[in-house]
């Protein structure tokens, strides 16, 4: 029998709780303002409203997340390719939606190829494609080794790397992880971001975003699918507020990739500020389907035991 490497305390299970659950809402909340304009600083959406889902809904950015959760819970370190086979399976129930880079890299999987294979074809096509699909869903990694730095490298790098194998993609989840990690062990936002400076080895054009992103004014964010612009709006909305609320509040409302930015943001403000500083109108809309078009639905409750799970927390 080993002891735990870190004692638990109350304060880290409701930041831990607080990224899971954050992640799902920051999702659902910006469902509806995916692909649109920004909305005037006047008129911000506040609300969980219908959009091509009902209000409320997550969607592929949470349940991807939700495939490589699961697959942490089976297998640590994680496996490559049981991921794979994971992510496979979600794409065979037809999903919502799917984003093109993902959507090739599974087609090659389902045919057969290898996991290391598949994503590396599809790299080779567009080189210098790098979206934010392993970005929005990387949390669960943060969760699983937030005492255990170079576990915590590994598979940040790895569960990128079955979709998304570009420079940018997997120093990105690393960044997002360590300083999810920080924020866990009780780090002010911009002290995480520091500290997540400091020991993550960036691409110069990644750390120029990080180092950037607290001065940019809201009409200079872009809030693209490109996991550049997807950080730096995440980042933007987590030090240039005070709560959770207003930080996703003002990143969903850039509209573009509202949703993945929504979870990026949500995760890291989930991690920072804890699952009960989380609006409670916020938590009893969000609803979602899992595994898709199974009938069961997965509300606020289960994210958060999702989290003492990942923690490794008897329930
Ligand atoms: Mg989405």
């Amino acid at each position: 029998m080993s002891a735990p490497q870190t004692p638990l305390d109350s304060t880290l299970l409701d930041r831990a709780r607080g990224c899971a659950v954050g992640a799902a809402i920051g999702d659902a909340l910006g469902m509806p303002l995916e692909a649109r304009p920004p909305r005037p600083p006047h008129n911000l959406l506040h609300e969980m409203v219908d959009g091509r889902l009902p209000a409320g809904s997550f969607t592929d950015d949470t349940e991807m997340a939700l495939a490589l959760a699961e697959s942490l819970l089976a297998h640590r370190p994680l496996d490559p390719a049981d991921l794979a086979r994971r992510f496979v399976a979600w794409a065979d129930t037809g999903p919502d939606d799917i984003g093109v880079h993902t959507y090739r890299v599974l087609a090659r999987l389902k045919r057969g190829e290898s996991w290391d294979t598949a994503v590396e074809a599809v790299q080779r096509a567009n080189p210098e494609s790098a979206p934010n699909g392993s970005l929005m869903r990387c949390w669960p990694v943060a969760l699983a080794y937030w005492s255990e730095p170079e576990a915590l490298l590994r598979d940040s790098v790895l569960q990128s790397r079955v979709t998304h194998v570009h420079a940018d993609c997997l120093a990105a989840c690393v960044f997002a992880n360590t300083l999810i990690a920080a924020l866990l062990r009780g780090s002010s936002p911009a002290e995480g971001v520091s500290e997540a400076l400091a020991t993550v080895s960036l691409p110069d054009g990644l750390r120029a975003v990080v180092e950037g992103a607290a001065q940019l004014r809201r009409e200079q964010l872009r809030n693209s699918g490109w996991v550049h612009h997807t950080l730096e709006s995440a980042l933007w909305g987590l030090l240039t507020t005070d709560s959770f609320e207003e930080a996703l509040v003002q990143v969903v409302n850039l509209g573009g990739d509202a949703d993945s930015a929504g979870a990026v943001v949500g995760a890291l403000a989930g991690a920072a500020y804890g699952l009960e500083a989380i609006p409670t109108c916020w938590r009893a809309a969000l609803r979602g389907a899992w595994p898709p078009r199974s009938g069961t639905f997965w509300t606020a409750n289960d994210f958060a035991t999702l989290a003492d799970r990942l923690l490794g927390v008897e329930i």
